[in-house]
């Protein structure tokens, strides 16, 4: 007897649900590896993830995911629009396509070349010489413009194949409209602030803020916003991540400095912003797409919400500065709020991405995006970057990386494969802006309900409009359902000029 569509979809579930299984075991293992794990396990858990992702990468790619996707595809399962099920086949069928387009040779290859393009680039960053990472880069291009070949694009830009699997169906031609439509008004914008000769009291962030102090701080705001501890943990990482184990375990991470406060409280808002979107899945869904998060931009577009849009907020910190005073009494006793206010949303151009400030963040992508460009379309050479780079910084920022370790070396991204990756923090601020403004018409003012203490309205608001649908819409498609308007960059332009008109008279 053949088998009924029903029954074809429920095998194909399993199927995805096992790779989603596997996966997260990789998970656990590589959370362990950057928190708990002894230097000396390193080249034991590295086979312990090479075997998991090779059976894993078996599981995904098995013949019967292509016989049952075909099958199904033909049913009315697959015909009908905009169901749970047809929105399933739809991204299964995407995962798939990606992951047998790749003819074995190359995956090995790229995944050789990136491990020892990694080393390279850290060589060539603590000795400020971009020569001992060039010849990487060239490799690093050549093999994924050859991926883009064998992913395939329709619109003729190579670039859109890398793109996409970061953010499905976003095209380059949408990021340069974005992002020209952006930077025009950015530049002027930090120009003005930077002219305007106001300079917030930096210091404040640099007292003393003792470490125990800074967890306990730290954990209590990530609660009171809404992540859950009893199907959570936060710990320490040298580069800070959020990992989604899977329904009811969400790992934090973060790290600390007692000499600067702003990177493990933000930092840790941040990982809670993802880390609610993992826990507001729908979880009856997990281990097939519609359980799984939209894009990287709509994660980041959660975790930037909740770090600036409330946490860098007035209103905020009307509620939590008493509780941080008692906190941190060496540091804030007496320190305004308005002094510290300031100084959390400090405007200063410099050269490190993850170290700027809200509004010149996303100068650093556009940089990166008008480089990474073209550098797959070949109408840049690998060793012109550092010249380029430094040429568009200057024009962007006012100020010209004096090495290149400030400059162009200062990513890991590229030396790991990661091409097309970038645009996704800006389109995540973006889509955090115009999401606050719809939560916003919904919900009344979301300010004053931060000055009360109140978080959950805003947290029920995310899970119900974005975080329950997983992967059902590409992320413009979900932006324009949830905000009634096609993404753009003048919500997140509003939100700034608004604040820095009242912090430095701009
Ligand atoms: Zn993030």
């Amino acid at each position: 007897m053949p088998r009924t569509p029903v029954q074809a979809y429920a095998l194909l579930l399993d199927e995805s649900r096992q790779v989603a299984l596997l996966e997260s075991c990789g998970a656990v293992l590589g959370w362990d590896e950057q928190t708990y794990m002894p230097p000396g396990g390193a080249e034991h858990r590295s086979n312990q993830l090479s075997l998991l992702a090779g059976i894993g990468h078996e599981r995904a790619t098995s013949p019967l995911i292509g016989e049952l996707l075909a099958e199904l595809e033909a049913s009315p399962l697959g015909t009908e629009n905009d169901t749970p099920e047809s929105a399933n086949l739809r991204e299964i069928r995407r995962d798939y396509d990606r992951a047998t387009k790749l003819p074995k040779r190359l995956v090995e290859e790229l995944s050789k070349t990136t491990s020892l393009a990694q080393q390279a680039w850290v060589s060539a960053r603590k000795l400020r010489d971009f020569s001992l990472f060039l010849p990487w880069l060239e490799q690093v291009v050549t093999l994924k413009r050859e991926t883009a070949q064998a992913i395939g694009f329709g619109s003729g830009v190579p670039y859109d194949a890398l793109l996409d699997e970061f953010e499905p169906g976003v095209t380059a031609a949408d990021v340069t409209k974005l992002f020209d439509a952006l930077r025009s008004e950015l530049v002027p914008l930090i120009a003005a602030i930077r002219e305007s000769g106001k300079r917030p009291n930096h210091e404040i962030l640099t007292r003393l803020y003792p470490i125990a102090a800074q967890r306990e701080f730290s954990m209590s705001a990530a609660q009171a916003i809404g992540f859950s501890f009893e199907e959570g943990r936060l710990d320490i990482a040298h580069h800070p991540f959020c990992s989604g184990f899977g329904p009811g375990d969400c790992r934090l991470t973060t790290r600390y400095d007692e000499h600067h406060f702003p990177g493990a409280f933000f930092g840790t808002l941040h990982e809670a912003g993802h880390g609610m979107y993992e826990q507001g899945l729908d979880r009856t869904h997990y281990g097939s797409p519609l359980g799984r998060a939209c894009s990287l931009a709509i994660h980041e577009s959660q975790s930037r919400l909740w770090e600036n849009l409330v946490g860098r907020s007035r209103s905020f910190w009307n509620r939590m500065y008493p509780a941080a005073q008692t906190a941190f009494p060496e540091a804030l006793a007496r320190t305004s709020l308005d002094d510290f206010y300031g100084a959390i949303n400090d405007v200063q151009p410099s050269y490190i991405r993850v170290e700027a400030d809200e509004a010149t963040y996303n100068l650093h992508i556009l940089l990166r995006f008008d480089i990474e460009r073209p550098l797959i379309s070949g109408d840049l050479a690998p060793a012109d970057v550092p010249g380029v780079w430094n040429e568009m910084f200057t024009k962007y920022l006012g100020i010209t990386p004096t090495h290149d370790s400030e400059g162009c070396l200062q990513d890991i991204h590229w030396s790991a494969g990661l091409v097309g990756y970038f645009p996704t923090y800006s389109l995540g601020n973006m889509c955090g802006s115009q999401f606050f403004e719809a939560a916003q018409r919904d919900l009344g003012d979301l300010n004053a309900q931060f000055a009360a203490g109140e978080f959950q309205p805003l947290k029920s608001w995310l899970n119900e409009k974005i975080h329950r649908h997983g992967r059902r819409y590409h992320a413009l498609d979900l932006v324009q359902r949830v905000t009634g308007e096609p993404l753009s960059p003048a919500p997140l332009m509003r939100h700034l000029k608004a604040k820095y008109a009242a912090l430095y008279g701009v």
